[in-house]
């Protein structure tokens, strides 16, 4: 991580990061993660929402490392019950929520749509979109209150157009492209700004099950054709903390592709 283009107290004030209260789904592994990290070399809080306790433990311990604080809350964000955790959390600990990323996701599926399940349907809806519209709705109205605040969104290249990752996950991805456009058209005027980073692919722990795409694992030769190199996490990360940040204080409604190109090709 040698990249960065914010690494000393000069160039964190123009982000405006510093001391802003974040939350991060989906940040004990991959590009959540990565994006805690960032935050946390802003001077950001940090607060960890993921299902994966270890993970989560451990990436909050990495951002106290990096000397911000941090906290984590362990749960399936498809779940009301969670997600008001992880409200209260960042209330009680951090006075509200600055900025919230969007992040965990699941793809573990790429069935198309004869093939899905009602199960397959609904777990994928569930967390992919349900998910940050619930967390989304819960840190608004602080959000209004304040007058200010950022939400990023981690979309996808399946938000775009067809792509081959099946129909549950690109219609669960098109869905978080509809709610980031709505909210950040409904909210603007209360200076709140809704953005999203669309990755192509990128080397994280996420499952992709190849032996269930329609045209099986060869599909990859041409994916690979069109995406030229797979994204390290942090890639996105950087961008994550761009639209989160003060230097993007005009860009609202973004669905942003951070994919080596391949939304154009
Ligand atoms: P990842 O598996 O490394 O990280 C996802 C994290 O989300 C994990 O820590 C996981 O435990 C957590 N999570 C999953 N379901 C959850 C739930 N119900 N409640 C709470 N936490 C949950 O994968 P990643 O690639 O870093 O994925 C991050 C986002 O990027 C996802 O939304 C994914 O759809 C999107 N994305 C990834 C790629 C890629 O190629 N890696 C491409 C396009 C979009």
């Amino acid at each position: 991580m040698t990249d960065k283009y914010t690494a000393n107290g000069e160039a964190a004030m123009r982000t405006g990061l510093e001391g802003k209260s974040t939350v991060v789904t989906g940040g004990g592994s991959g590009i959540g993660r990565a994006a805690a990290l960032r935050f946390a070399e802003e001077g950001a809080r940090v607060l960890i929402a993921d299902i994966a306790a270890e993970a989560a433990e451990k990436a909050a311990e990495e951002v106290r490392a990096l000397g911000a604080p941090a906290e984590a809350v362990v749960g399936d964000l498809s779940r009301q019950e969670v997600v008001d955790r992880v409200a209260a959390t960042a209330r009680d600990r951090f006075g509200g929520v600055d900025v919230l990323v969007n992040n965990a996701g699941i793809m573990d599926d790429m069935s198309a749509a004869a093939d899905v399940s009602d199960e397959l349907w609904e777990r994928l809806i569930r967390v992919n979109l349900t998910a940050p519209f619930l967390l989304t709705r819960a840190v608004l109205p602080d959000m209004v209150e304040r007058g200010s605040g950022a939400i990023v969104f981690t979309a996808s290249e399946a938000s775009l157009r067809g792509s081959a990752a099946g129909a549950a996950y690109t219609a669960s991805k098109h869905g978080v492209a509809g709610l980031v456009k709505s909210t950040a058209v409904m909210y603007r005027d209360k200076g709140i700004r809704v953005n999203a980073v669309a990755p192509g692919g990128t080397a994280t722990g996420i499952r992709v099950d190849a032996s269930a795409a329609p045209t099986g694992p060869q599909a990859l030769a041409p994916y690979m054709a069109n995406v030229g190199r797979v994204a390290e996490a942090d890639e996105l990360a950087a961008a994550i903390v761009f639209l989160a940040s003060d230097a993007a204080s005009n860009i609202n409604g973004a669905v942003l592709p951070v994919d080596n190109g391949w939304s154009a090709v």
